[in-house]
């Protein structure tokens, strides 16, 4: 088949036998690809096109009957190099790559996705400090995944009385559902049998989590704005324990959503996740 072009993000990469690696990689035009880089290990053919979150210009080959491809030229436009030396940043990069590799759809086109991810990687990258808003970056990147697999949580408002998230700030709490993918206020707190039952059919113990309502606003505030000026904009240097802790609750529901409402998804533990000091349903 002839060779085809694309610009590529690495997220995995593996050594193949003794000289050779099978690289992972979001593309613009073909989703996921995986191709095998022959001769990479311990040679300077592909620079540093390999290493992981770098970006490059790709030249590789399908063959018939065959998903995996050929790379056959990489050349590094972004390194994104401050991603690799840096622990926290190196940490939420992985857990962002951790989750597109399980919802991506491999070798079909998703322009949307790989632009998502190539900007949260130049935030990260760009940002001198992320300390202590790792969370609330991931939220916001898993709450526009959601969005583009078709899953998005309605957040707006409560799903029984459609009392608006602004109104609740001073609760302490709502609770927000797995299975109807929204939220219900103090007021209403109405869970059915039918919630627990198909909870637990996926297996988790609980039927929603309770989650601040400043937490959830703190989200659907920045759901529209690219997600490349996030870092920057949206973050005040008090009380960054505690908003770590409540995007942390928050977490836990926006990783069931995956779990619950996107087919297929992989549900062996993520390795990243606990670096930054999340827990997961995922065990
Ligand atoms: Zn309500």
């Amino acid at each position: 088949m002839e060779s085809q072009k694309d610009l590529a993000i690495i997220i995995k990469s593996i050594q193949f036998e003794e000289r050779h690696r099978i690289v992972t990689a979001i593309t613009q035009n073909h989703g996921l690809v995986t191709a095998m880089a022959k001769n990479s290990v311990q040679s300077r053919r592909f620079g540093g096109a390999l290493d992981l979150f770098a970006a490059s210009d790709w030249i590789f080959r399908f063959k018939p009957n065959n998903d995996l491809a050929f790379l056959n030229e990489a050349q590094v436009r972004e390194s994104f190099d401050h991603l690799r030396k840096n622990f926290e940043k190196f940490s939420l990069a992985s857990a962002l790559t951790e989750f597109l590799l399980r919802v991506a759809p491999q070798n079909q086109a998703c322009p949307d996705l790989f632009q998502l991810h190539a900007n949260a990687l130049f935030a990260l990258d760009q940002n001198p400090n992320t300390q202590g808003s790792e969370v609330f970056f991931l939220n916001c990147y898993l709450m526009r995944l959601l969005h583009w697999s078709g899953n998005r949580p309605q957040l707006n408002a409560c799903l029984q009385c459609q009392n608006s998230l602004e109104t609740l700030d001073a609760y302490p709490e709502i609770n927000c559902l797995i299975v109807d993918a929204g939220w219900t206020c103090p007021a209403c707190r109405t869970h059915s049998q039918r919630h627990i039952d198909e909870s637990r059919a996926q297996g988790f113990e609980q039927s929603f989590f309770r989650v601040t309502p400043k937490a959830l606003l703190e989200i659907q505030l920045v759901l529209g704005a690219p997600i490349r000026r996030i870092l920057l904009s949206s973050l005040a240097p008090q009380n960054i324990q505690e908003q770590q802790k409540e995007q942390a609750d928050l977490f836990r529901w926006i990783e069931a959503l995956f779990i619950y409402h996107i087919p297929g998804f992989d549900q062996r533990p993520m390795k990243s996740l606990r670096f930054i000091g999340l827990e997961s349903s995922l065990k």
